[in-house]
């Protein structure tokens, strides 16, 4: 085994060692166990068990000395905000101030020495105590992630198992989003040369526009990420209740604990690390009865791949307004590079469309850093399930719109009233309201 797989199945090994023990309620005689003296055991066991900073999701567990070869993509390379610096003998220092969490040199460091920290653990009690109900939300990347045969309503029930309160899919959310962003678009795109960029989904791709690409700053819509609002929504439903988002993801782990949208999400979990506990506790999603399902549309399921957030919205804002003369043109990214080159050009005016998407990874959430299968059988699995959807978009849907009720909007076009949909709206914060996605801004 290389040292980079050997560190990696340490740091996992840790964590199972953690979780396994949190269950049976001896996690801090285990924590002793593992505890060695070892300055990089001793880091492992802090980030596994969900310590450190409680602002920061990626660490450094040791200095590396700068052994990554020549020419390769390290961590310093693939850091697009400039947060990674090097000492004299060539170790990293991580510049917390542009740190965005977003975990891409996790993924490419060779050594193991970033890791992300796990927030799983502390959790544990919660959900053995049941003392307040724990509510699971699962990122729509998550079909065929766990295997064929785990239907949603098998995960339901293996989540409840491990004694979380109910599961719910972003999906119903992200269909809820999608119906916000098609009136922001009718809203915003009024002229041919208008655009806009979507806020929805990728903080990686947000991070890009607020961070780097300040200037289009003017052009995203004003919306929270299905994960936000669907963490605000179980919220608004369960007064009380915790939210844990599941995904294949690390830079979630960031974004929910970003200042304005923190109230959202309380813990983060990846596909991996759900994989392993359900490895340690003994559950195997696929051999379990189906619990109950739920309703979401084509539109909210298909936002894992690539496209897809353009393409609920295009027959969502079709559906919403037929007549419409200027039509959705949908162009994206996936990728940073692909990512990079899309938001230069269109710094340099050349706008090969109206409606701009970019996903930070390759593929779009099904090639996450943290997810198990591979991309092309996860988008595979997620048009499929968007396939068997009862409805095409969230506008037929009865079953969004009976949950919008609950949330208090009433009509679609209380999306557009800052008091009605506020749990929906994020204040990018830069600009001025009539012509915000104006190309004359540039
Ligand atoms: Fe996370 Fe990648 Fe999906 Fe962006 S594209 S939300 S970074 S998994």
């Amino acid at each position: 085994m290389n040292e980079s797989r050997y560190n990696e199945s340490r740091y996992d090994e840790i964590f199972k060692r953690l979780v396994k023990t949190a269950y049976r309620g001896n996690v801090s005689e285990e924590i002793e166990k593992i505890r060695d003296g070892d300055s990089i055991t001793d880091q492992y066991l802090l980030y596994a068990s969900g310590g450190g900073d409680p602002n920061t999701v990626v660490f450094k567990v040791r200095d590396c000395g700068g052994r990554c070869a020549a020419g390769k993509d390290n961590c310093e390379a693939s850091c697009l905000f400039d947060a990674i610096v090097r000492d004299m003998e060539g170790n990293v220092i991580i510049a917390p101030n542009s740190c965005t969490g977003c975990g891409k040199c996790v993924e490419v460091c060779e050594h193991y020495s970033l890791v992300d920290k796990k927030e799983f653990v502390p959790l544990v009690k919660l959900l053995k105590d049941r003392t307040m109900p724990v509510f699971a939300i699962i990122a729509p990347a998550f079909i065929g992630q766990f295997g064929p045969a785990v239907t949603p309503g098998k995960m339901r029930a293996a989540l409840k198992r491990l004694g979380f309160y109910g599961m719910v899919e972003v999906a119903l959310f992200a269909d809820i989003l999608t119906l916000k962003e098609a009136l922001e678009f009718d809203r915003h795109v009024t002229r041919e040369e208008d655009f806009m960029l979507t806020s929805m989904c990728c903080p990686i791709w947000v991070s890009m526009v607020k961070r780097v690409y300040q200037n289009l700053v003017p052009h995203i819509s004003p919306s929270v990420s299905p994960m936000v609002a669907c963490g605000r929504g179980v919220k608004h439903l369960h007064p009380g209740a915790k939210v844990v988002f599941i995904g294949p993801c690390i830079a979630k782990k960031a974004e929910a604990k970003e200042i304005d949208i923190k109230d959202a999400v309380d813990a983060v979990i990846t596909f991996r690390e759900l994989e392993q506990i359900f490895e340690v506790v003994g559950i195997n999603p696929a051999e379990l009865e189906e619990d109950e399902s739920e309703h979401s549309s084509t539109a909210g399921r298909i936002y894992a791949g690539t496209g897809g957030v353009s393409r609920a919205i295009s027959d969502t804002l079709n559906r919403l307004r037929p007549d419409r003369k200027i039509k959705i043109r949908a162009i994206q990214a996936d990728g940073v590079q692909d990512c990079r080159k899309m938001l230069k050009d269109v710094l340099e005016g050349h706008i090969g469309g109206n409606f701009l998407e970019g996903m930070g990874c390759n593929g779009g959430c099904v090639g996450g850093p943290k997810a198990i299968i591979d991309p092309a059988d996860g988008r595979k699995f997620v048009e499929e399930y968007g396939k068997e959807a009862g409805s095409l978009t969230p506008v037929d849907n009865k079953y969004v719109m009976e949950l919008l009720k609950r949330l208090g909007i009433h009509d679609v076009h209380d999306f557009l009233d800052s008091s009605k949909a506020a749990m929906f709206i994020r204040d990018f914060g830069q600009v001025e309201q009539a012509n915000r996605y104006s190309s004359d801004r540039l």
